[in-house]
């Protein structure tokens, strides 16, 4: 029950989403490893390029 404010930004289509039940995007479909899990409190800049 804590899962719920866990959001990630797809690098393929670029969306704040979700993730489906296997980890996916549910808008594009990539993969979980082509999602990156955006903080709370940095939503901005997580594992981009610094
Ligand atoms: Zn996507």
């Amino acid at each position: 029950m804590k899962e719920d404010g866990r959001k990630y930004r797809c690098k393929i289509c670029g969306q704040v989403i979700k993730p489906a039940p296997d980890g996916s995007c549910p808008l594009c479909g990539a993969p979980k490893s082509m999602l990156s899990q955006i903080r709370d409190a940095d939503d901005d800049d997580n594992d981009l390029k610094k």
